[in-house]
Formats: structure tokens, C-alpha cells, sequence
């Protein structure tokens, strides 16, 4: 049987068998905060001089992780109150903008509480909005999330270009933002998200020159300069075989040549591409078998902690992540062998068909590219297994 093909493993994951974390109690999420800080300092010196750098933090919402990646950013992103709280504990409200459909009320009125910024996403909720301030005396701080004519090429999940839940059409953007202006709301400027996962280098220059160039045709029939855009992101990291990463230089060289068509702030929001990379998934093997001729690994651990692993999150053909046997990764692959969960569905397969060193009983299996959308993306309730647990590590190294 011919084995498939894994993703690339981080290179800061080369060689796990010399760190003292691969020996923790599994299963177990491990995010390295030195690899979230230098994604950030790399970011930062490829953009152009004054674009914010926001965190979404629906990535990756483990507290601790916020309270390291806080003080390095210049503001959150949340889509819940549940989230906003979380933000709330290590950020300045005035630095935190909540977007998401379907805010409710008590929802809203929190928000405006504690004057973080609502992202608008439909011409209700603005007038919602704009009734909660009144009753509660105070005044909004209200953006307006756009659903751009457009949509980002080549990305994993298209937030644009078509009939969507999220944010007002783009010809209808200028009319909300006088009548929120006029009901009394603090006007904070547009939030225009175009797609996430995406690592077409052109696809994302090319969004973000129109992203720009729809705020400065917003901007003029507004009549007024939107005090920040907030760019969007959709950056997307390696998981699958023949991924390569995104040209993170050119982006930036290429975004500083369009930020002059509208004189304003830039933000730009970014989950995956800041966290994504930082995490590893450990889980134990529980038992080998082999079944007509096919060897399983089962472990600890399976959709229940990592369904995008699993290939149920986000993906419409299944692929497998980059895998290793974790005190195993400098010998030669011997066995071609399916990772499997501990869960009684056929769909619980963290890896199909890989080859790999002999692992036996009690030996590691470690799941790169695994700091976004794991944990808290997963159904951790379904079949009643013990959650993962999660571990920070690196920032005394950040
Ligand atoms: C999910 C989301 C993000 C983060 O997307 P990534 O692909 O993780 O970078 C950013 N902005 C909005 C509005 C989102 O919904």
C-alpha cells in the first residue's frame, strides 16, 4: 500500500525528542509563545509604518496565550461576549472591536458599557445599537462591517463577493454611516473581511488593493474619512502536502503602495496566520492493531480535541496534517501506518496512511500546525472523553 503524503512540519519542530514538554502527560495542546513573538515581529517590520496589527482571537482564546500576545498587538478582535470578556481582562476596551451576526441585546449593551467598539453587521443591528446607547445614555462606538463586491482568491473559507450573513453590502455602507453619525453614534470607521486561510501571495496583495480602494469609494460617498479600515487578513499557513507560506515581505511592500489613496488608519486582524504554526497536539498510542493488512495507531486523543486534523473543519477533501512520532523524528520511516482517535465514529482519522518510524504503545504522536482553531474548535463534549489539556510554554524566551 502506498503511503500518502503529510504536511511540512515547522522547522521549529524538527527535532521535538530534545524538549522537555514532549513528555507531558498527553493528551495535550502545546503552544510555543517565542514562535507567536517572532510571527508578530516579522509581521511588524514587513508592513508598511502605522498598519495596527490586531489579533482575532477566535484562533486561539486560551487566557494565557491573550495575556502574552496582548502587550504585543495594538488590539483584539471578538465575535461573542464571551470573548469580549476574555479581551476585556487583558486589553483596553478602546482597543477591542466585536464583530460577529446576530449580537444580542445584552450583548450590545456590554459592549457599549465598556466602549468597545461594535462591528455593525446589519442596518437592524446599528439601529439596535443606536436605541441601546440612547436608553443607556451613553454613545456608541459603532464601525460598519462591509460584504465587499469581492472575494479573497483562493481561500479557504470566501466571507465576500456574494450574498452573506456577515456585514452590509457594500452600496448600502454609505447611507448606514450617516444615519449612525446622525443617531448619535462615535463613528469608528469600516471593517472590510474578505476571506481566511488563503496562501495565494497575489490573491492577497490583489484583496488588499481593493480592500483600500473600497473604503475610499465608502469614504466619498460618506463624505467623511472613516477614522480606521481594518483590512482584514485571511492569512493563511502550511498544513497540507506542496503548501508553501505566504510571501509575508512582498505583502507589505506591495500594501505601502496603496494605503495612499485614503488618508486614514490601517488595522489589519489575524488569527491563524500569528498562532497557527506555534502549536502542537500530543496524544499517546493506546493500542496498535492491524486490520486486514492495514496497521492503526489509536491514541489518546482524536476529533474530539482536533477535528480540523480530522479533515471535519473548514476542508472539503481530506488531507493529513504534518505528523511525527515524537521521540522518533530522526529515524527512517519503517511502516506506513492510520492514526486514529479513541472515538467510536469512522470519522475520528487524526492521519491516513502515513509513513513513519515504528511507533509502539506509549510512544507520542505529535500533530503540527495545530495553535489555531483546535481546542476550541473542536467538540470536546462527544463521546465523553477527558478534554486536552493546554499548555503555554516560551514566554520567558519571547
Ligand atoms: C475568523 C476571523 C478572523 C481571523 O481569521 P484567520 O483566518 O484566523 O486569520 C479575522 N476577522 C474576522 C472578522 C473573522 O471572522
Amino acid at each position: 500500500m502506498n503511503p500518502k503524503a503529510f504536511g511540512p512540519i515547522p522547522p521549529e519542530f524538527r527535532d521535538l525528542s530534545a524538549l522537555p514538554w514532549v513528555n507531558e502527560a498527553t493528551p495535550v495542546y502545546v503552544y510555543d509563545f517565542a514562535i507567536v513573538a517572532s510571527r508578530i515581529a516579522r509581521l511588524r517590520a514587513a508592513l508598511p509604518a502605522g498598519v495596527a496589527v490586531h489579533y482575532a482571537i477566535k484562533a486561539n482564546p486560551l487566557p494565557a496565550l491573550l495575556a502574552a500576545v496582548a502587550p504585543l498587538v495594538d488590539g483584539l478582535d471578538v465575535a461573542s461576549a464571551g470573548e469580549m470578556g476574555k479581551a476585556l481582562d487583558v486589553m483596553a476596551a478602546g482597543a477591542i472591536s466585536f464583530a460577529g451576526p446576530g449580537k444580542r441585546d445584552a450583548e450590545i449593551e456590554l459592549a457599549i458599557r465598556a466602549g468597545v467598539t461594535l462591528n455593525v453587521e446589519s442596518e437592524g443591528e446599528g439601529q439596535r445599537a443606536l436605541a441601546i446607547g440612547e436608553q443607556l445614555g451613553m454613545r456608541p462606538r459603532l464601525a460598519v462591517r462591509v460584504n465587499p463586491d469581492f472575494e479573497l482568491r483562493g481561500s479557504g473559507m470566501k466571507m465576500g463577493g456574494r450574498a452573506s450573513p456577515f456585514g452590509v453590502e457594500a452600496a448600502q455602507v454609505a447611507g448606514l454611516v450617516k444615519r449612525l453619525i446622525i443617531g448619535g453614534a462615535e463613528w469608528r470607521g469600516l471593517h472590510i473581511f474578505a476571506g481566511s486561510q488563503s496562501l495565494d501571495t497575489l490573491a492577497v496583495i490583489e484583496t488588499q488593493a481593493a480592500t483600500v480602494a473600497l473604503a475610499a469609494r465608502i469614504a466619498e460617498e460618506a463624505r467623511r474619512a472613516p477614522p480606521l479600515v481594518n483590512l482584514g487578513g485571511g492569512f493563511g499557513i502550511p498544513y497540507f502536502p506542496g503548501d508553501m507560506p505566504l510571501d509575508i515581505e512582498a505583502i507589505g511592500a506591495a500594501l505601502g503602495e496603496e494605503l495612499h489613496k485614503l488618508d486614514t488608519n490601517y488595522a489589519i486582524e489575524l488569527g491563524r496566520w500569528l498562532v497557527g504554526e506555534a502549536g502542537v497536539y500530543l496524544a499517546r498510542v493506546i493500542d496498535r492493531k492491524v486490520s486486514q493488512g492495514e496497521t492503526f495507531l489509536i491514541v489518546d486523543g482524536g476529533l474530539n480535541h482536533h477535528l480540523a486534523a480530522t479533515g471535519n473543519f473548514g476542508t472539503v477533501v481530506r488531507r493529513n496534517y504534518p505528523v511525527a512520532v515524537a521521540h522518533r523524528m530522526q529515524e527512517p520511516a519503517e511502516e506506513t501506518v492510520t492514526i486514529v482517535g479513541p472515538l467510536c465514529t469512522p470519522l475520528d482519522r487524526l492521519a491516513d496512511r502515513v509513513a513513519l518510524p515504528k511507533a509502539e504503545v506509549g510512544d507520542v504522536i505529535a500533530i503540527f500546525a495545530s495553535g489555531a482553531y483546535g481546542a476550541s474548535a473542536s467538540p470536546a463534549a462527544f463521546l465523553g472523553h477527558p478534554p486536552a489539556r493546554e499548555l503555554l510554554i516560551g514566554r520567558d524566551h519571547a
